[in-house]
């Protein structure tokens, strides 16, 4: 069913563009409180596994002979919402294809600050910038001087929340899966410390090298060896805030996990968090964000790859780690 209401709505918006008469009749009634978008940029994230490895019970995000839904920055060509105009930029949920009809406009944003780069808005600026400032700011009860962990640190939204918690003067390590990876946290994003945990043979004495107290936050991206080589390394009172867990997404069965007992005796907070129920919070974390990117005090690293065609390898560069940086698709000029 899905995949039908998403080719019809493929159709709809072809006819539109095209002009063709018949389709275009019932086009208005369809697309009462629609808009529809140019796309300009679309956003490759681990939550789009189901592309790769659909699973019963995951949510769906590709159907055979449908544009995947994804996230993406668009402009609006034509809108029968009162809220969207012709020429409005914004971001939320479209797909992957030139234009998209988007019925349900509950996942739009608007964008009203365009003096940084449009394509920040499926990253630092849009649902994995929010990702890292939740985690960090609401979940992990952050302060100055706490000792900081970050798994998959050099992505879209590790890289964020590593520099968050230098702003609050955290001290902060990374890990990442290459040695381009740990050099650029190091080097250009200020990380205290970083290391390529594929390098590493023992990750609890590779933890206990970089933090010989122990770890305040564990900012959790990945799960499986890495989380139980953290449990060992948590300090009293630690706070694990599980964003994620790339590791186990293509599993059958995930790994199992041995040190929880470790929560106990240490009072431990483990949370995990969905971005969504927080986006009330959106204008607040603008707030935080533009001015730090503005005074040039974060910094975020993009890997753009041109064109829809491209789109399959950039997506499965994620799962392979072959990404530097946030990965994204320019799949057209504004
Ligand atoms: P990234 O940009 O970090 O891309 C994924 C990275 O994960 C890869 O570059 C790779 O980096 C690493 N990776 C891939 N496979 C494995 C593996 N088997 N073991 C360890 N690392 C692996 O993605 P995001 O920053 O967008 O997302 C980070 C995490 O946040 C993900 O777990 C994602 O699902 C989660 N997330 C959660 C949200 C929420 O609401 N809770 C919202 C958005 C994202 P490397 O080379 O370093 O291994």
């Amino acid at each position: 069913e899905e995949a039908k209401v998403i080719r019809n709505k493929q159709v709809l918006a072809r006819d539109y563009i095209s002009g063709n008469p018949k389709e275009s009749d019932i086009f208005p009634l369809i697309i009462h409180q629609a808009v529809l978008v140019k796309n300009l940029y679309l956003s490759c994230d681990p939550y789009m596994r189901g592309v790769k490895n659909p699973k019963p019970g995951r949510p769906q995000f590709f159907a055979p002979n449908s544009p995947i839904v994804g996230y993406g920055v668009c402009k609006v060509v034509d809108s029968r919402h009162p809220g969207f105009k012709t020429g409005d930029l914004v971001w939320g949920i479209t797909a992957w294809e030139e234009y998209t009809l988007i019925t349900d406009t509950s996942s739009l944003f608007k964008i009203d600050q365009t003096d940084v780069p449009l394509s920040y808005y499926t990253g630092i600026l849009g649902m994995p910038g929010m990702t890292a400032y939740v985690g960090f700011y609401e979940i992990a009860t952050p302060k100055t001087g706490d000792k900081v962990f970050i798994s998959s640190a050099f992505g879209a939204v590790g890289q964020l929340a590593g520099q968050f918690a230098k702003l609050m003067g955290c001290y902060v390590v990374g890990s990442a899966g290459s040695k381009e990876k740990v050099e650029i946290l190091k080097n250009k994003l200020g990380f205290d410390e970083a290391f390529n945990y594929k390098e590493e043979q023992d990750l609890d004495a590779a933890l206990k090298r970089y933090f010989p107290e122990g770890i305040d936050i564990y900012f959790e991206n990945v799960g499986g060896k890495m989380l139980d080589a953290v449990l060992l390394n948590m300090r009293l009172h630690g706070r694990i805030v599980v964003c994620g867990m790339i590791s186990q997404y293509d599993l059958d069965q995930e790994d199992g996990v041995r040190n929880l007992m470790q929560l106990v005796p240490k009072r431990i907070r483990m949370q995990g968090f969905q971005v969504f129920d927080h986006y009330h919070l959106y204008q607040n974390f603008l707030d935080t964000v533009l001015p730090y990117i503005r005074e040039g005090k974060i910094t975020y690293v993009e890997n753009i790859s041109q064109g829809l065609d491209n789109g399959p390898a950039a997506l499965v560069s994620l799962f392979s780690g072959l990404n530097l940086g946030k990965t994204l698709l320019l799949v057209a000029p504004q």
